[in-house]
């Protein structure tokens, strides 16, 4: 694993850690057992939250760990190179981008005061349920509502494909006032699990990213005060577009890092074997293809989040982030044969928005 450029001494000295710390404290025996019976491997959340990787970009004086976006993209990336967890790892990313930085960034003081420090330390874990049924791609044509019941709200409704729901005590769920379409009029709403009216479907059986629980979220009349809006009222679309442009520039950065240890696993295999099974010449040209498209998915990485550290945000741009990389990985997968890895790599076609999805918002900037 090579440093970018971007990250001086200190920052480096960071990264070497939490990457010394996933090989050391996140090497765990029994996953293969885990990944099988999809399960959630709470100790692992714990070892990360206590490294500060649940709050990596909060300011530290919120309870985080003050890394800016290169910082935290070079700590994930070395999580995922030193965790064979992808499970665990994607919960983590979920757990940052759809409920750490949108309270961080669209909570009032008494809201971050009382969710933000035990979100940023990892003694909560969070999601955002957006998806319904009948919208995914389309995410602001969903159905759940929020009728105004006195200074309050009452939350009907159902969400899908919501990761975290088995294991989350704190949802971010978005519902429209009646008789309104489109993206006007959606609010973002702070729900506790176990307020009265929330239950949870069966956990939602998945091909890859197994460890990761999944489920459906269900709201039956749930009743939340006027203290449980987050951001401003009708305003849930800002709250969403925020949390998925941070999503997007930096969900692909620990799978970046799972995968340049696979390649180095496979080139260390290929040097030292000059015949496949098969008979054939190891395909090293597969290896060098794999390296080049790594690298450049790291390199447009690394200088996405440099230039948003410095204030030259594009969500176009976070967008060809993870269209990119989420295809380098799934592409090599597919060449490398890697089948565990395959089936972990299919949902970053999906999540944080379609490839297709990635490409109208990049047209889009194109004129397109
Ligand atoms: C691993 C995983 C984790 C997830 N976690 C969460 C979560 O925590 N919270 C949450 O709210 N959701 C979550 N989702 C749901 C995810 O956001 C949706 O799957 C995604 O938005 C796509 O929606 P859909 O599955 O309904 O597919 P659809 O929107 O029905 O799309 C199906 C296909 O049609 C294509 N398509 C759709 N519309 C267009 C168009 N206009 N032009 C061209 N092509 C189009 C899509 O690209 C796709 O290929 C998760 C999904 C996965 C796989």
């Amino acid at each position: 694993m090579v440093h970018s450029p971007l990250l001086d001494e200190e920052r480096r000295g960071l990264v070497d850690d939490v990457r010394r710390f996933a090989l050391e404290e996140l090497a765990d025996p029994g996953y293969a057992d885990r990944e099988e019976g999809g399960e959630f491997w709470h100790e692992g959340w714990r070892k990360c939250a206590a490294k500060g990787l649940c709050g990596l970009p909060v300011p530290q004086e919120l309870g985080g760990a003050g890394a800016d976006r290169v910082t935290t993209a070079a700590a994930l990336e070395a999580l995922g190179y030193g965790c064979v967890d992808a499970g665990l790892v994607f919960s983590i990313n979920a757990h940052l981008w759809s409920a750490v930085v949108p309270l961080w960034r669209h909570g009032s003081d008494d809201q971050r005061e009382r969710f933000l420090p035990r979100l940023a330390r990892g003694e909560v874990v969070g999601l955002h349920a957006m998806t319904e049924p009948d919208s995914g791609s389309d995410a602001f044509a969903l159905r759940t509502v929020a009728e105004p019941d006195g200074a309050g709200h009452v939350l009907r409704g159902r969400k899908t494909l919501i990761t975290n729901t088995p294991v989350a005590r704190l949802y971010i769920v978005f519902a429209r006032a009646p008789a309104t379409e489109g993206a006007l009029g959606v609010s973002a709403f702070l729900v506790e699990a176990g307020a009265a009216g929330v239950s949870t479907g069966e956990p939602t059986e998945k091909m890859g990213l197994r460890t990761s629980p999944m489920a459906d979220l269900v709201l039956d009349d749930v009743y939340v005060g006027p203290e449980a809006v987050l951001g401003k009222p009708g305003r849930g679309a800002r709250v969403f577009a925020s949390s998925m442009e941070w999503e997007r520039l930096l969900i692909m950065a620990a799978q970046l890092g799972a995968l340049d240890r696979a390649l180095e696993e496979e080139v260390a295999a290929a040097r030292h074997s000059k015949r496949s099974a098969f008979g054939l010449e190891p395909n090293n040209d597969v290896l060098v293809d794999v390296r080049v498209a790594l690298d450049a998915a790291r390199a447009l990485l690394y200088e996405t989040a440099w230039s948003y550290d410095h204030g030259e945000t594009r969500a176009s741009r976070a967008a060809a982030v993870k269209l990119f990389a989420s295809e380098t990985v799934l592409r090599a997968a597919l060449d490398m044969s890697d089948g565990r890895r395959l089936r972990d790599a299919v949902g970053g076609r999906l999540y944080s928005g379609t490839s297709q999805l990635m490409r109208r918002i990049v047209a889009r900037d194109l004129g397109l």
